[in-house]
């Protein structure tokens, strides 16, 4: 058994092995390159304290010091170094009231989370896996390192977690390990909300988005995402998830399609503390989800360009399309890609005069010059050849007249 390891790792591994520790790469990297993924980062496990990792290298940084991390910078790449640890016992079902350090790799990774995430690697020794985590990675299974009521009932976030890993790897939840969060589901309002929302945008981006159901199984729904609930209860849950097999990855359009369902986007983004900018997104794509979409016009597409903001547009389809179906969208594809093609005038920015010269033609300050752009605009979204300035200035001329009579 080898594992490439980046040059870094190596490198980080030996100066504590040479310095007379133990080290190794343990973890999520572990697991990830024996899936043959890249794995997104390289954490390292040591013996050595926190105090002889820093005098070992010149640049470091105190990322989690108390609970025994520091980060080993390597020219631009950064490296968590973390120290053996047991942790004390977990009050608020969260956080462990105290870390002690350990001379025993074994009980490091004793704490760690699940078996396929509790194995540990270096040249010398190869693979260090106490508790079958190889074996459960070739069968597919997320498993507790030791008692799953236990391991749950320490820290909630485990549950989502478990949950999150299948649906990355596509891999099954051991029956004991599920019927634990079944019975522990209600504890997960412990995790912050934040935590929450990390664990679901991972679950919903993976290739098994559909497997949202669980929440649903095992009863996390309740807590976190009551809309859920009432999907099932309406007996549109086949209908939710086949629309989230069927959509594109991306965290927009998935959580977009989620809340179609669940209703109530705005309220559920906020819940869980979503940016304001993901918010946004997600409430534009469900307020344009009615199938009546597909017969718009031209001008309605442009009206509804105009709202949506064209960076966003492309996604609206990948919505859609999950909705109703792959190709529900082509001909407002094409009819779009021809108004970009044709540079043809959807925004008020586009039109070839401004407020100003709206102004100069006799217009009085304040609103009103908003509201005669937006007739101009009107106006042209239905017969683009009248955008520009000879156009839109007689017209703005008449429409100045009639407001005032
Ligand atoms: P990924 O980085 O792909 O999300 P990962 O397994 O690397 O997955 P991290 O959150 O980076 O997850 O954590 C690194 C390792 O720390 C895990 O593999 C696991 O061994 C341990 N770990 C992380 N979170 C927990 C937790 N809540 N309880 C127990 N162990 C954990
Ligand atoms: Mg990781």
């Amino acid at each position: 058994m080898r594992i490439n390891m980046p040059e870094a790792v190596s490198m980080i591994i030996h100066k504590l092995q040479g310095a007379g520790f133990e080290a190794y790469s343990v973890g999520g990297c572990v697991r990830d390159a024996l899936l043959s993924r890249v794995p997104y980062d390289w954490d390292i496990t040591t013996s050595a304290t926190p105090d002889r990792v820093k005098e070992l290298f010149p640049r470091t940084v105190d990322t989690g010091i108390k609970h025994g991390t520091v980060t080993v910078l390597v020219r631009s790449e950064s490296f968590e170094v973390t120290t053996y640890r047991v942790d004390g016992k977990y009050l608020d079902g969260r956080h462990p009231e105290s870390v002690s350090f350990t001379r025993s790799l074994k009980e490091d990774l004793l704490r760690r989370d699940f078996t396929i995430n509790a194995m540990a690697y270096n040249d010398e020794d190869g693979l260090v896996d106490p508790y079958d985590g190889e074996k459960d990675l070739s069968s597919g299974l997320i498993r507790c390192v030791g008692d799953p009521l236990a391991r749950f009932g320490e820290d909630a976030l485990r549950m989502l977690r478990a949950i999150r890993f299948a649906a990355c790897l596509s891999f099954a939840i051991e029956p004991e390990t599920f019927n634990a969060i079944s019975k522990l589901a209600p504890s997960i309002k412990a995790v912050s909300p934040e935590r929450i929302c990390a664990e679901l945008s991972k679950l919903l981006t993976s290739d098994n988005p559909e497997l949202i159901g669980l929440l649903h199984s095992t009863g996390l729904a309740g807590s976190i995402m009551p809309g859920l609930e009432t999907v099932y209860k309406n007996d549109r849950s086949k209908e939710l998830l086949r629309s989230l097999k069927a959509s594109y990855s991306d965290k927009t359009v998935r959580w977009s399609v989620l809340t179609h369902f669940t209703g109530n986007p705005r309220q559920l983004m906020r819940s869980l503390r979503f940016d304001n900018k993901t918010t946004d997104s997600v409430c534009l794509l469900t307020e344009h989800s009615d199938p009546s979409c597909k017969d718009l016009s031209r001008k309605e597409l442009k009206r509804t360009m105009a709202i949506i903001g064209t960076e966003l547009v492309p996604l609206w389809f990948d919505h859609l399309d999950a909705l109703y179906g792959k190709g529900f969208s082509t001909q407002l594809r094409e009819t779009t890609k021809d108004i970009l093609e044709k540079e043809e005038c959807f925004l008020i920015k586009d039109l070839a005069i401004t407020g100003k010269d709206v102004l100069a033609l006799g217009c009085p300050p304040g609103a009103r010059v908003g509201k005669v752009l937006n007739d101009l605009l009107d106006a042209v979204t239905g017969s683009p050849h009248l955008n520009t300035k000879e156009n839109l200035s007689e017209l703005a001329k008449k429409i100045i007249i009639a407001d005032h009579q």
